[in-house]
């Protein structure tokens, strides 16, 4: 069984962002709407418990992600430990690679899977780290390898990222986790006709959203995620995956706001949005 918990379902920022007053950021100080932290995903097998979760991405707000949910905690058993596992990186950004510098006091070396794009992008990180626990690097593949217990996963590639697909062997289901996406590739539309859950890049609803908050901000397709609107809403919408879920939201997004019409559009099309605590099993 594969169980995947949602630490953190905002873009980079956060829902709100320290130094944004728009309509959602403003809400969410105001308690109307929830808070969200930062995209991660903690992924593992297991039914009730988890068992050697793997970060899929890393983000600034991972402590107090790992402090919110007791089954990422040290156990008891010894005095320094954890049960995280590694971490797997879609891409270099800061939102998705700084947690690792958080986990620092790591005694052995942090193991993680990118590829070698965003290894070289992150070797800054690499040179900080090699002060304390280090990383461990491993290279992803297209085809599948297996991460734990029964579940093996592989890399999609994509235009400065990569999309993972798990596969729990028993079952031979299929979870596609695809936070940064720039392009609606062949073999990401093969992922999508063959996945049982999708969670998917929900950055930006347009592809100039960000230009309505801060002026000459550049365009979601500038920024390598595919806008919603006129980008992955229909191929989310004709997917026959069980579960559709967007992920890594972005503060601007009019999504966030229950009974927008943008909500609204896709409530009508069967697709869920995450947040914060959100569990998936498969
Ligand atoms: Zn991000
Ligand atoms: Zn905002």
């Amino acid at each position: 069984m594969i169980r995947i918990h949602i630490l953190g379902s905002a873009a980079g920022g956060g829902l709100p962002q320290w130094n944004c007053a728009c309509v959602n950021c403003v809400a969410a100080r105001a308690g109307k709407i929830d808070l969200q932290t930062q995209s991660s995903i903690a992924i593992g097998a297991g039914s009730k418990e988890f068992q050697n979760p793997w970060l899929i991405n890393a983000s600034p707000d991972l402590l107090r992600q790992i402090e919110s949910t007791t089954w990422l905690q040290p156990g008891r058993n010894a005095s320094r430990n954890t049960p995280i596992a590694g971490a797997l990186l879609t891409n270099a950004d800061i939102d998705h690679a700084l947690g690792l510098l958080l986990l620092r006091q790591q005694e052995k070396p942090l193991v993680v899977y990118a590829t070698d794009e965003t290894r070289t992008a992150l070797a800054w990180l690499d040179r900080t780290l090699a002060r304390f626990c280090g990383i461990e690097w491993r290279m992803v593949s297209p085809d599948f390898q297996q991460l734990t217990g029964d579940i093996g996963f592989r890399a999609i590639e994509l235009p400065h990222s990569v999309a993972f697909q798990f596969l729990e062997e028993a079952s031979g289901r299929l979870t596609l986790v695809a936070p940064a996406v720039g392009k609606f590739t062949h073999e990401l539309s093969k992922a999508f006709a063959d996945s049982d859950i999708i969670l998917f890049d929900g950055t930006f609803w347009s592809d100039h959203e960000l230009a309505a908050v801060r002026a000459g901000a550049r365009s979601s397709r500038e920024m390598n995620h595919l806008p919603i609107n006129d980008g992955s809403f229909d191929f989310l919408r004709q997917s026959p995956a069980r579960r559709k879920i967007y992920t890594h939201i972005n503060n601007t997004n009019p999504i966030l706001m229950p009974g927008s019409p943008e909500r609204t559009q896709l409530d009508q099309a069967g697709i869920e949005i995450a947040r914060d605590g959100m569990e998936i099993v498969l």
